[in-house]
């Protein structure tokens, strides 16, 4: 089961996502040695990523990053228009010393230095032209307190409601094997939803709240979206339609390659490159995602700085004009 599905209300503008990971999730897992704790965030994200990425008008991917001077200094999840996603999380402390207690506020600094960077980034994009990006410190004002977040949902939350999003509310779980999760959008009353006058607007948006504030974690973890939406809108669908579409699957999919690799060892420059293989006779690296193994020994890494030399001398001439 890696299973999206959207829906859409006749009798509230509201549009909604559940979704039911389980082997698209393991397949992250299998490649990591991180943490309980650590892991369920990192659930926690591929389910908001999944639900978010779902929702772009645009052919692109989304990318959510926390990042942090806490234990998890880097979290990124990736996840395309098409649904493909990989994640990966970066600690700055052996796996050992994390405490299976601590709350995402902890492990993020979240009443300090953590931050949640949301950026969009169409697959179109003109070169020089930057991808959209969003960024929200992790803490949150409740009753005049400026207090850290606590969850990813609360995360996610705080930043829809400080980017021009429409009104959102996610609910987020995950465990050792699956991720689940339900989005909630307020549409604007015009398009599909103009027949609605704004009061019945709002009581529509405020009902179908009420209707998923009652999902469960252990729904969210157990259920198929096609389950969860009959049981939460059952009577919202007798009584007022709700409409839902073919589900759409989600994979776990890495886009590391040779050639990407190669780009950062010209990065790294040709003399760090040298001082490496002088060193230990070839330049070793594992994708932080996918734990794919990439090794250049001396020969693969002068074809390296080779092939930028041919591209520079096939460059044409930017000068003299
Ligand atoms: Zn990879």
């Amino acid at each position: 089961m890696n299973e999206l599905l959207v829906f859409v209300c006749d009798g509230a503008p509201v549009r909604g996502e559940i979704v039911s990971i389980s082997t698209a999730w393991q397949a992250v897992l299998e490649r990591r040695d991180d943490p309980p704790v650590v892991r369920k965030i990192l659930g926690d994200f591929v389910g908001a990523a999944t639900l978010l990425s779902a929702s772009l008008k645009f052919d692109g991917t989304l990318i959510i990053q926390a990042q942090s001077k806490g234990p998890i200094q880097l979290l990124v999840v990736e996840c395309k228009s098409d649904l493909s996603m990989r994640a990966t999380v970066k600690l700055s402390v052996e796996p050992s010393e994390i405490n299976n207690e601590a709350s995402l506020g902890d492990l993020l600094d979240a009443s300090n230095t953590g931050r949640l960077v949301i950026t969009l980034d169409p697959s179109d994009r003109e070169p020089g032209q930057a991808p959209y990006q969003g960024i929200v410190a992790l803490q949150e004002e409740r009753g005049g307190i400026i207090q850290p977040v606590t969850s990813a949902a609360e995360a996610i939350g705080l930043y829809m409601q400080n980017s021009e999003q429409l009104e959102t509310r996610i609910w987020l779980a995950s465990n050792n094997s699956h991720v689940g999760g339900l989005l909630l959008q307020r549409l604007p009353n015009s398009g599909g939803h103009a027949h609605l006058d704004p009061q019945t607007a709002a009581e529509g948006w405020a009902r179908i709240q009420t209707l998923g504030g009652t999902i469960t974690n252990k729904e969210l973890l157990t259920l198929t979206p096609e389950t969860i939406l009959r049981r939460l809108f059952l009577e919202e669908s007798v009584e007022n339609g709700v409409r839902s579409f073919p589900p759409r699957q989600i994979r776990f999919s890495c886009r590391c390659s040779r050639t990407k690799v190669a780009d950062i060892l010209r990065m790294l420059g040709e003399e760090e490159i040298q001082g490496i293989l002088a060193e230990q006779g070839a330049v070793e690296t594992i994708c932080e995602f996918c734990a794919k193994p990439y090794r250049f020994d001396a020969v693969d890494c002068l074809q390296v700085f080779k092939t930028q030399l041919l591209s520079d001398a096939t460059r044409p001439p930017s000068s003299g004009h």
